[in-house]
């Protein structure tokens, strides 16, 4: 038995909901480790489907424990209402179901603002964001201004921590023409939330420890996709914190070691939502009809995603930089019915041969990807829970995408039914 970490492999959206529902169904213990309330995924429990976007998906479930680790920032009025819209379902959140870690950063209204400030503003880079807020409280955290979790419980020094990142934001303000904020009415703002959110404030790093060592089963969730993580991703297009596997330790504070087995989400084809590069990218009828039957539009924003086909260069070097063990490979079923399937296997840059994704946002743009054409199928893949389901093609096409990313595929998702799966290696029994 070992500990399990789910990350998506591309830019976001490959359908991680489902398996993190499947797999934590079998955890004891679920902690998101990265990013905020930008995250969005859909649990079906007993016919009852329930959305999340900053919980961890053991809070829904009865017995479980879920984590907000340290490496998420955390916006404690979404959190509350999201927690009041999962106990209107009739979940009842308590502190023996929801831990937050004393040391995580806070979201707070300047820092959505200033997203929208920046998004709205004529001049820079566009990146597309979800204007949670998310980016600049990461900033914040790496500027050490930010106010923690745990600085609502000591009141008496809080005005002094909100003064100190006012000073900051204001100067920003000002430079773009918005009005100041009063340091004394945020603080007051502080103060309200913070006896709501005390009880469920830990060390959580010692609780997870402690969980270790009784032997619990723990599951960490990851948010958004390797394509986005800031060091390793389509740099600026990106989003704040690190999504591969080692942040699954950094974030929950654990060590390196931590997690036995990395399973990579990747989708049978690609897609990406807001700007940045996007080398298979179809922007023809087959792009359309692959985001019409994927139901492509995004779950928090309702923003219709870029498709087109799958590029295993990319995801052979996302898999690598993570760290990923084996991968689930979703929405097969999507793919039916196509008379041929394109992959992409290099990519050509001003005639030179590329098997990798070079930094330069530069060649990023030149890039012409190579592909190898294959048969597609007739029949139909949907809700296949066997290989001896899937017609001879679509086996083909796994088979030929688990060589050329060079990991191997551990399942297949065929449908968004959680049980329409075929299993080759459960993640837990390693
Ligand atoms: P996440 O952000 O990675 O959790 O992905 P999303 O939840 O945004 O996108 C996944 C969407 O695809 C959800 O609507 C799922 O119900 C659906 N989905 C997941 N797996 C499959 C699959 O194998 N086939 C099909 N057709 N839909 C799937």
């Amino acid at each position: 038995m070992t500990d399990v970490a789910v990350i998506g492999v591309q830019w976001g959206d490959e359908g991680k909901g489902k398996i993190v529902d499947w797999l934590s169904a079998r955890a004891d213990v679920v902690v998101r480790f990265q990013g905020g309330h930008n995250a969005g995924h859909t649990l079906v429990i007993d016919g009852k489907v329930y959305k999340l976007s900053l919980l961890p998906s053991g809070v829904v479930r009865e017995g479980r424990l879920g984590v907000i680790g340290s490496g998420v920032v955390v916006d404690p009025w979404a959190l509350f209402a999201e927690i009041a819209r999962i106990e209107d379902q009739g979940v009842h959140v308590t502190p023996a179901s929801l831990a937050i870690a004393e040391n995580a950063c806070l979201i707070l209204p300047v820092h959505s603002e200033l997203d929208a400030m920046r998004e709205g503003a004529a001049t820079g880079t566009k990146i597309g964001t979800t204007k949670r807020g998310i980016g600049p409280a990461y900033e914040d955290r790496a500027g050490r201004r930010a106010i923690r979790v745990v600085d609502l419980l000591h009141t008496d020094t809080l005005a002094g921590k909100v003064e100190n990142l006012l000073v900051h934001h204001n100067a920003i303000r000002r430079g773009l023409g918005a009005a100041e904020v009063d340091a004394a009415a945020l603080t007051e703002k502080l103060k309200e939330i913070a006896p709501k959110i005390a009880p469920f404030v830990k060390p959580v790093w010692k609780l997870l420890d402690e969980a270790r060592k009784a032997g619990k089963r723990i599951l960490f969730e990851g948010a958004q996709g390797v394509l986005l993580d800031v060091d390793h991703g389509t740099y600026p297009y990106v989003t704040s914190s690190n999504t591969v596997a080692g942040q699954a330790a950094t974030g929950s504070g654990l060590g390196p070691r931590a997690v036995g087995y990395v399973l990579g989400i990747v989708k049978a084809y690609t897609t990406r939502v807001g700007e940045g590069p996007f080398p298979t990218e179809l922007v023809d009828a087959i792009g359309e009809k692959i985001g019409a039957r994927g139901h492509e539009f995004g779950t928090v924003t309702g923003r219709k995603r870029r498709c087109g086909w799958f590029d295993a260069t990319l995801v052979r070097q996302s898999l690598k930089v993570a760290g990923v063990d084996g991968v689930a490979l979703t929405k097969l079923d999507v793919l039916d019915g196509f008379e041929t399937l394109n992959v992409c296997v290099g990519y050509d840059i001003d005639g030179a041969r590329f098997d990798y994704l070079p930094a330069g946002i530069d060649a990023q743009s030149r890039i012409k990807p190579v592909y190898e054409t294959m048969e597609g199928w007739k029949g139909s893949t949907v809700g296949a829970r066997s290989w001896a389901q899937l017609p001879a093609e679509a086996v083909k096409y796994v088979r030929r995408i688990e060589e050329l990313i060079e990991r191997p595929v551990a399942l297949v998702s065929t449908s968004p039914e959680r049980d329409d799966v075929i299993l080759m290696k459960d993640p837990f029994e390693n």
